[in-house]
């Protein structure tokens, strides 16, 4: 079986020479923003030392360059995630902006009283809030898919929750706590059996594993840039065409108009219809660039390379004393996003005793509070994997939390 080239890979990320408190930094972070690699800042420096203009106004060469290369980012991202059409691909300022866009938009124009709406309680507050506070507005009903003991989507109890009166099912393909991959396929068959609407929150997962859009069926599918190499400020909305079409926009502006006069408007084709103003055009073109990186590593062996690693890391953590790890017990089952709490420390404690020894972990809420409710606790210590971690890694994170285990024993 191939291997990823770790060293060239490491190579790649200059930001990981770095020390940090006198220490190797070790980077554990990435579901939250993972690094950038040289070839995307050189893209993106490429482009504005040679094509920087605005897209779709000029007649100009550069602005011509420019809205040449933004398009073909465009395509790029069509191409990635197996949409059929490049005007599937809307660009936005990130996952958050995605889900908002469908609720003001799809939601708004669809959900009315009485209807349901599904989500599940392993949502970060981004595929959350819009749909409560939709519901809210529509008197509307919003309903919980729970989890099982290990981290989980309940399959049973989500049969009972998704009815004729489901409109929509807002769901994560991966938890950002508990690394759990959802069985989206299943669901999204689930939701059209009823008649609904699903959208996939991918931030989690586009970059990790292969994720073809038509194959799985969405509806839409919203994801982030930056946590899959590219800048921060760029998203994508996949939605299919024929739902897309129907939308009114999101933002109104330049750039998204067909026609305007004094008394009205009409709205320009889909994605301009939900571009308005000027859009993050280099962001566009670091995510394409992103998007090359991925490919030229390729993304089953990606895949592997987690998976690998979270074996590892369940494994060594398993061996600490009064660790708990949330999130299934199998790698296989989830990505490289590991949760848990050691007895007795508070996460925001251990986070800083963990970056004192140069290692960036997260500690907190993590934006799932509902899911930390259904989890008994108010916070965890989550350390996330990329492509550029490796085992040495890992056992500096053993290690460390061993030692920042015993020297609070000696508080209590
Ligand atoms: N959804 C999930 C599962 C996430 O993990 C995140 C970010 O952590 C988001 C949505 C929001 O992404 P962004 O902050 O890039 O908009």
């Amino acid at each position: 079986m191939d291997k990823l080239n770790a060293k060239k890979i490491r190579a790649d990320f200059p930001i990981l020479k770095q020390k940090i408190n006198g220490e190797q930094l070790i980077y554990l972070d990435s579901a939250a923003t993972s690094q950038m690699p040289v070839s995307v800042e050189e893209k993106i420096r490429r482009f504005n030392e040679t094509s920087r203009a605005n897209v779709h106004r000029g007649v100009h060469t550069l602005g011509v360059k420019a809205t040449k290369l933004y398009e073909k980012s465009r395509q790029k991202v069509a191409d990635f995630i197996g949409a059929s059409s490049a005007k599937e691909v809307i660009f936005t300022s990130g996952c958050t902006d995605s889900l908002n866009l469908v609720a003001a938009s799809f939601g708004e124009q669809n959900i009315q009283a009485g209807d349901e709406i599904v989500v599940s309680i392993m949502e970060h507050h981004s595929n959350l809030l819009p749909w409560q506070q939709l519901a809210k507005r529509k008197k509307a009903q919003l309903k919980f898919i729970e989890i099982s003991k290990d981290g989980r989507l309940d399959l049973n109890g989500l049969k009972n929750k998704i009815s004729s009166k489901t409109k929509l099912v807002a769901l994560t393909h991966v938890s950002n706590v508990l690394g759990t991959i959802n069985p989206i396929k299943e669901v999204i068959a689930l939701a059209h059996e009823k008649g609904a609407i699903a959208l996939i929150d991918g931030a989690q997962a586009v970059g990790h594993f292969p994720v073809n859009v038509t194959d799985l069926g969405a509806d839409f599918y919203a994801f982030s840039g930056h946590k899959m190499f590219a800048p921060t400020g760029i998203g994508v909305l996949y939605g299919k065409r024929e739902l897309l079409d129907k939308m009114l926009p999101y933002r109104l502006g330049g750039e998204m108009i067909a026609n305007v006069t004094r008394d009205g408007a009409t709205w320009a084709e889909v994605p301009q219809k939900f571009e308005a103003g000027t859009p993050n055009i280099s962001g566009a073109i670091g995510l394409a660039a992103a998007i090359d990186y991925l490919n030229s590593i390729d993304l089953q062996l990606v895949k592997e390379h987690e998976t690998e690693l979270t074996a590892y890391v369940l494994e060594k953590l398993s061996k600490i004393s009064g660790l708990t790890i949330y999130g299934p017990k199998e790698s296989y089952e989830r990505t490289g996003v590991i949760s848990f709490n050691l007895k007795g420390i508070h996460p925001h404690d251990l986070a800083t005793a963990l970056d004192l020894d140069g290692i960036e972990v997260r500690a907190g809420h993590h934006c799932a509070q509902p899911l930390m409710e259904s989890l008994e606790t108010e916070s965890t210590v989550r350390a996330s994997l990329s492509i550029y971690n490796n085992k040495n890694d890992i056992d500096k994170l053993t290690s460390s939390l061993q030692e920042a285990k015993e020297f609070f024993s000696e508080f209590r």
